[in-house]
């Protein structure tokens, strides 16, 4: 396991193509050619190649996994009420894509959907709420992680796009009347600092039923498990799911950062780090090494060939 990513390392590390993203300043300050690979098993084990302790922030990684703390707290069926788990075809900052009759967002990983399940997060005050949403994280990840304050206002000031949808979702009762603090509250989440590493210990915390594999603390409920799995393979990848679907076939979550996370349900998580992101937000290098690995493991859900 471990060649095989160093050879994927050594594969991609000169892949140039994309570019960083600009639309949160702070994003587009990182050096470009950061790249790790770390693949984390539901047994413990640990493998990684490259810049694998460099911080980044997760941004849209983070979203599959509010969404399950969200189903933990509330129930499916409430949870249901206020986002679908249809894909939309669409881009994630989409700004119409609410669906007809109930105006519920399509699914939780695209923003209108993340910013709806981030607004569901009890407590008192921002303070409380976002230490849930930490204490999640952390338990995910078995690591003590932190947000980048520099990220996060870089994000708060510039985002008139989410601060749209956010108003939009206010307009047709999604969302309460919180507005502007659950909206600083997912600027938070999605500047939550992790390392590749981290990343693939929470992809391998989904994969070994919600309990980290090395600390055994359990991060969510197993009930929830396969609602997150399901909806980062249908809708993970945005508007290029089908095509994930189609080419690579396993269940991941991206971020504009940079950061992809896949799911191997009950065998691993698996996780890259590259800044240059394509058209549709997804890091470059990510893509293809995973594409590879998927090939190389015969790990697509599809696949009746699996290697492992
Ligand atoms: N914080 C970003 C946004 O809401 C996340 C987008 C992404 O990572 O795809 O625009």
């Amino acid at each position: 396991m471990q060649k095989l990513i160093e050879n994927l390392y050594d594969k991609y590390h000169k892949l140039s193509n994309g570019h960083l993203a600009s639309y949160i300043p702070e994003l587009a300050k990182v050096n470009p050619d950061y790249f790790a690979i770390t693949i984390a098993t539901t047994d413990g084990k640990i493998y990684t190649v490259g810049d694998s302790t460099t911080k980044f922030s997760l941004q849209s990684s983070s979203k599959p996994f509010t969404y399950g703390y969200a189903l933990e707290t509330y129930g499916r069926d409430f949870i249901r009420t206020k986002v679908g788990v249809e894909p939309t075809g669409k881009a994630f900052n989409s700004i119409v894509e609410l669906e007809k009759k109930t105006h519920r967002p399509y699914n939780p990983m695209i923003n209108s959907g993340a910013i709806t399940i981030t607004s569901l997060v009890p407590g008192k005050n921002e303070q409380e709420r976002f230490s849930k949403i930490l204490g999640l994280f952390n338990n995910l990840s078995g690591s003590t992680l932190n947000f980048d304050q520099q990220i996060y206002e870089s994000e708060s000031k510039t985002a008139h796009r989410n601060k749209s949808i956010a108003h939009l979702l206010r307009h047709f009762n999604i969302i309460d009347e919180k507005i502007d603090e659950s909206l600083e509250l997912y600027f938070k989440q999605c500047s939550i600092m992790a390392t590749s590493v981290d990343l693939a210990w929470i992809g391998a915390t989904i994969a070994n039923s919600g309990v980290n594999p090395l600390t055994k603390t359990r991060a969510i409920s197993d009930e929830y498990i396969s609602d997150i799995v399901s909806l980062m393979f249908t809708c993970g990848m945005y508007d290029s799911s089908g095509e994930w679907a189609y080419s690579v076939g396993i269940p991941a979550k991206s971020g504009v950062s940079g950061c992809i996370v896949g799911v191997i349900p009950g065998v691993m998580g698996i996780s890259v780090y590259s800044p240059l992101i394509d058209m549709k937000g997804h890091s470059v290098r990510g893509v293809q090494v995973i594409k590879d690995l998927s090939k190389e493991l015969g790990l697509s859900i599809f696949e009746t060939r699996n290697k492992l």
